[in-house]
């Protein structure tokens, strides 16, 4: 590889060498325009293809119909934590509904609680979050303003494999950390967001997928920076946007449909690399403790040892034989493989390898 190490990082995460190849030139000339990507305008006629461009991959790697619209804003993921809540439950009486399941969510629900009044219809709290809710302890209401969870929570690596929610709510959706991932029923939903950092490329961009009528009718007076249909009608540039992370993950959007040849294609390879890791976890003898007891996440492998000591002296090995971003999430501790598209299955095997072998040595 072309890195010193090989990255298993919670976020920012590892990108396709093939992208990294070309950033690099292109960081000093970008054919076409014949500047350096980093001082490219963002009001060129090269930009707005980028973007064109770059709407038409996600739609094409997501399936979706002219109903929705595609958005590329900055503030993370973070800050759609609060942009959901004030286009959509500001004013309003009902509750709108949230499933409180992991780290990110507890983030999610008091941004919507300053906004109007929410619903937790489900929280892991009390099993320490090391499960996600069966349908038959979820009850949705339909007067619900929209329903609103986490697909994959990164921190502990909890997943779901299925589709939340009642046809007749606005179903909302925090992929960041799953997003192009696998395929998906995307049209169920009605708004989807998920900062580039994990699957798709560096942080400073984040992508919302919206369809129309879920915007349709709110009136709320938004600044135009925070307002969807402000930003919609600017084409994803109302002010000046990250120029070069917008095309990064362009670079990343051609890579998934060219060279790995969709989202199906992706799961596949996703899958063997989590099967291999909760492999070597599973068989070995308690030594390695995943966190999760059930719904364990494809993207984030979360687990820990029997002590802190024992965590310590995994890592700076780790660290030795060229594996980075080991370490679990501040929040919890622990250790956490993050095992996103770019991470290639060579290099989840080798991992599987060094964990097999650290277990050996440490008995
Ligand atoms: N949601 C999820 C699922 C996340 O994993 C993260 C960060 N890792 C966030 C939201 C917050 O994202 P950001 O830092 O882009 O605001």
């Amino acid at each position: 590889t072309l890195q010193n190490k090989l990255n298993f990082s919670g976020g920012p995460g590892a990108l396709p060498e093939k992208v990294l190849v070309q950033l690099s030139e292109e960081i000093i000339n970008v054919p076409g325009p014949g500047l350096s990507i980093l001082g490219i305008s963002h009001r060129s006629e090269w930009f707005a293809e980028v973007i064109a461009e770059l709407e038409n991959n996600i739609r094409t790697l997501m399936g979706l119909s002219d109903a929705y619209h595609v958005l590329l804003l900055q503030g993370g993921a973070t800050q759609q934590f609060s942009m959901v809540p004030m286009t959509l439950l500001r004013g309003q009486n009902s509750p709108a509904e949230y499933l409180h399941t992991g780290y990110w969510s507890g983030k999610a629900i008091p941004e919507a609680r300053l906004e109007g009044p929410v619903r937790v219809i489900w929280s892991g709290s009390e099993n320490n979050f090391n499960r996600l809710p069966s349908d038959d302890e979820l009850c949705f209401s339909p007067d619900a303003p929209y329903i609103h969870y986490i697909s994959n929570e990164t921190v502990e690596g909890l997943q779901f494999q299925r589709i939340l929610g009642r046809n007749d709510v606005p179903r909302i959706c925090d992929m960041s950390s799953d997003f192009l991932s696998k395929p998906c029923e995307f049209e169920r939903f009605s708004l989807i967001y998920a900062h580039a950092q994990k699957n798709i490329g560096p942080a400073g961009i984040t992508v919302i997928v919206i369809r129309n009528d879920l915007i349709e009718h709110t009136t709320g007076n938004l600044p135009g920076f925070l307002d969807y249909k402000t930003q919609i009608k600017a084409h994803s540039n109302f002010n000046t946007p990250p120029v070069f992370a917008i095309y990064a993950v362009l670079l990343v959007s051609r890579w998934l449909i060219n060279d790995i040849g969709g989202l199906e294609n992706m799961a596949a390879i996703n899958n063997r690399k989590a099967e291999l890791l909760y492999r070597v976890i599973d068989e070995s003898d308690g030594f390695y403790r995943g966190r999760a007891a059930a719904d364990r996440s494809l993207m984030n492998v979360v687990f820990k040892l029997s002590s802190a000591e024992l965590e310590a002296g995994f890592l700076s090995r780790a660290q030795a034989a060229g594996f980075s971003g080991l370490a679990g999430h501040r929040a919890i501790g622990g250790l956490r493989a993050s095992i996103y598209n770019a991470v290639t299955l060579e290099a989840v095997e080798e991992l599987a390898g060094f964990m097999d072998e650290f277990r050996r040595r440490s008995k």
